[in-house]
Formats: C-alpha cells, structure tokens, sequence
C-alpha cells in the first residue's frame, strides 16, 4: 500500500491510497477521514456489477448509509442531462452539506460526481475510487471536474478537490489491454515530463507487474505540480504535453481514436518536433517513440498539419492569439513555449516528419 498526502492551496490535504483489497477496506479507510454519514456511491454499468457490492458493504459495515447510482457506462454519460438527474437523485436521498458522493469508475464517473458534488448545496465532499489505470494515474487526482456540451467536451465544470482518493489496483485487472494502454500513455507523459524512473518502466521494465509503483509515481508528481499551480496558470499546462494536437486527433477521428491513444501520437510528434528544432537529442528522442510503440501505442497520425492546426486554433486551450505548447528537453524535463498561433501548423508539420 502506498500513501502519498496531495495538499490543496487553501492548506487542506487529502490522502491518495494505491493498493490491493481497498474496496473491501474502503469504509474503515474513509471513516477515517469523513465521519459516518450518507453516501450516494456512483458508479457505471460496467464497473458497477463488478465491484459496487463490495464497496457498498465494506461503507455499511463502517456506519454509513449508503445510496447507489448507475448510469450508462461511456462517455455519453458525461452529459448535462446526466448530471442533473445525479444531482436530483441526491436531493431524492435527502443528502445535506455533511454528507459524501463517492465516484467508483473511471475518469467518466470521476469527472460527472465530481461536478455534481461541487454543484449540490453549493459543493460537498467528494471521493475519487479509480477504476481505470487513466484514472488513477491522472483524472482522480487534481480537482479538475466537467461534463461535455454540445459544443465540445468539459465546457461545464468546476475545480473541486476530492476529500481522498482510494484506487484498488486489483480493480484494474479487467480493462482491456487497449483501456490500459490508454493510461499508460498518460503515465508514460509523466514519466517524459519529470520522472525519468517511471519512464524506464514502460521503457524496459514490465508495466503490469508494477502498477502500484507506476501510479504512485505518477500521483505523486502531478501532487506537485496540482499544489504549485491549483487552476493552471502556469506549470500545470506541462500535464498537456501531446495534448493540443491529441485534441485535434480526437475531433478529426471524431473520437474513434481514444484520448490516451491521440496522446501517444501527440507525444510523438512533440518529440519529432523537438529533435527537428534542436530542443531535444536524437538517441532521447528515439527512447521516446520505442516507448510508445513498446507499449501498444500509437506513433504515426493519420492526419494533416493544416486540418490539424485548424482545429488547435478554436480549441479553449489557444488563448487569444497565443498557444502554450510543451516540448521535451530531455526525458524528465520539458518546456513550456508560447507560439503565435499562426506557427503551429508548422510545429505539426515537424512533428509529422519522418513517420513512417
Ligand atoms: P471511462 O470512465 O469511460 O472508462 C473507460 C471504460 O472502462 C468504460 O467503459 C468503463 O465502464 C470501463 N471500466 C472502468 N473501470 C473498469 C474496470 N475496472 N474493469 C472493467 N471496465 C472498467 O474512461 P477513462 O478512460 O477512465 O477516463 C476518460 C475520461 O476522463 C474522459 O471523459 C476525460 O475527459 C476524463 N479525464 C479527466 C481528467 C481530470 O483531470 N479530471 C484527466 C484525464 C481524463
Ligand atoms: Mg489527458
């Protein structure tokens, strides 16, 4: 079991426990840090036959009350219809300002009670229970929540720091290895931002044997930068390296190529990009892409710079006339630059240059 402590701007902090059996020891866990209270336990239709009765029983045994809600398992779910029938389903429990949500799923399920939680009586206290290694080593920790509009993913939400986090890297035995690898892209970008020992893991180590280590590594260094820069105004914008052309990748498959997979091709054409400009040496480069393809992630974009570029200019990411990108300097280390926005078809050019 690994226990690190995120601490929040306002000087709260919260525990992130990594290890096997918390879904079972879940309530004696949050009892320690949320006196017994009623719980509305939120899950999908995927995790929820897998493992909602085990937490339900181990936060009843422990004195709370708890209520459950299921929605479809998938991104839909991340919906404003969604989210209000979550909140009116706390109403339905009668839940008060003392009272707790618990996210069981993925980054879906996270995200949605999240910004209910934050929403209901002006915000109450919520608990991130990660079920997906994308999750664990990046959506349950940080306070960022939202669901989609219409007009394009996480328009509406707010930052809302969940009061613990519990992940049962057990759980994590049932994704499918393309939801794995997903994750793994979002680790292996930390590794290539500030841990180079977490990178050598996906590099010639056996990533499955050592989730524990992987996601605590991971938390711990988005801990870091979450408690420097709570709402991104400045070094949390490194956590979106290979985001803004993954961002593009998404939209022009339209969301049949995966988050975590658009990241991989991302992180590939910022590392083509960086060496083509002399920001990062070859040989480190080439670790780079090995890494992603060693790990069943994609390197190559099947996309054009100018379609892509296109798109990166009406993302919410480009403010005003100026877009932050982040480049590697060296694996463990990456840099922030702002460009006009009118270079970055450019950037996505060097980036596309000499796949294969
Ligand atoms: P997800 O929640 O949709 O989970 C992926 C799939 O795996 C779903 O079908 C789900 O039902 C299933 N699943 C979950 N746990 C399982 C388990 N243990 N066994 C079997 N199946 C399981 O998606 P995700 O990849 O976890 O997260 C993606 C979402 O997270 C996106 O909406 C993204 O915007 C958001 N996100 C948020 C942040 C943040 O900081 N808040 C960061 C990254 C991503
Ligand atoms: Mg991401």
């Amino acid at each position: 079991m690994k226990k690190q402590i995120l601490t929040t701007p306002n000087g709260e902090s919260y525990p992130i426990l990594t290890g096997t059996g918390l879904l079972d020891t879940c309530g004696a866990e949050i009892q320690s840090v949320v006196k017994p209270c009623r719980v509305m336990l939120v899950s999908d239709t995927n995790v929820a036959p897998l493992y909602l009765e085990r937490a339900r029983k181990s936060l009843a045994d422990a004195g709370f009350s708890v209520n459950t809600h299921v929605v479809s398992a998938g991104e839909e779910s991340k919906s404003v219809t969604v989210f209000g029938a979550l909140l009116e389903s706390f109403a339905e429990a009668k839940m008060t300002r003392t009272d707790l949500a618990i996210a069981l799923g993925g980054g879906v399920i996270g995200d949605l009670t999240g910004f209910a939680a934050g929403c209901y009586l002006r915000g109450i206290r919520f608990i991130q229970m990660p079920t997906t290694l994308l999750s664990a080593v990046d959506a349950s920790v940080g306070g960022k929540t939202a669901v989609n509009l219409t007009h394009g993913k996480n328009l509406a939400g707010l930052f809302h720091q969940p009061s613990a986090v519990y992940c049962d890297v057990d759980t994590l035995s049932t994704l499918t290895p393309h939801e794995m690898a997903d994750g793994a892209a979002e680790a292996i970008k930390t590794g290539i931002l500030g841990d180079p020992e977490l990178f050598k893991i996906y590099e010639n180590g056996n990533p499955l044997a050592d989730l524990e280590e992987i996601i605590s590594r991971a938390v711990s260094y988005k801990s870091r930068i979450v408690t420097e820069d709570p709402e991104e105004h400045g070094v949390r914008k490194l956590l979106n390296l290979g985001h803004t052309p993954a961002h593009a990748i998404e939209r022009l498959s339209d969301f049949k190529i995966s988050h975590g997979h658009a990241v991989a091709i991302g992180m590939a054409m910022m590392t083509r990009a960086a060496v083509k400009r002399g920001i990062l040496d070859k040989n480190e480069g080439m670790r780079i892409l090995n890494t992603i393809t060693r790990n069943n992630l994609p390197v190559y974009c099947p996309f054009g710079a100018a379609e892509m570029a296109k798109i990166a200019s009406i993302d919410k990411k480009a403010a005003a006339s100026e877009i932050t990108v982040i480049l590697p300097e060296r694996i463990g280390q990456c840099r922030m630059e702002k460009l006009p926005i009118s270079s970055i078809e450019a950037l996505f050019a060097d980036g596309l240059e000499g796949q294969e």
